[in-house]
């Protein structure tokens, strides 16, 4: 089956960043515009470079594994206050 569609992105002259993907048919492929188009990036209009996407795309993972919030090691002195606070014998 040949291929007739072909996702284009879409990308900030200047600073590279994603503006998005478009989806066209090769036969009216157009990687050359001079459109400017918003960048959120640099905060004005700038012009868009167009590249044909990977077949393999590369997935950037969120890392799932963040750790969280670091244990407090040091929380003798805090523990201590609550504990006397609350009114047990420590
Ligand atoms: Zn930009």
């Amino acid at each position: 089956m040949p291929i007739t569609d072909v996702t284009i992105v879409r990308r900030c002259a200047d600073c590279s960043v994603e503006i998005g993907t478009i989806t066209v048919k090769k036969d009216n492929m157009r990687l050359m515009t001079n459109d400017l188009n918003w960048c959120e990036s640099c905060g004005t209009e700038t012009r868009e470079v167009r590249d044909i996407a990977q077949r393999e795309e590369t997935v950037t993972a969120e890392q799932a594994s963040y750790p969280g919030n670091p244990p407090v090691e040091d929380v003798t002195a805090a523990e201590f206050r609550r504990r006397r606070g609350a009114g047990i014998a420590v």
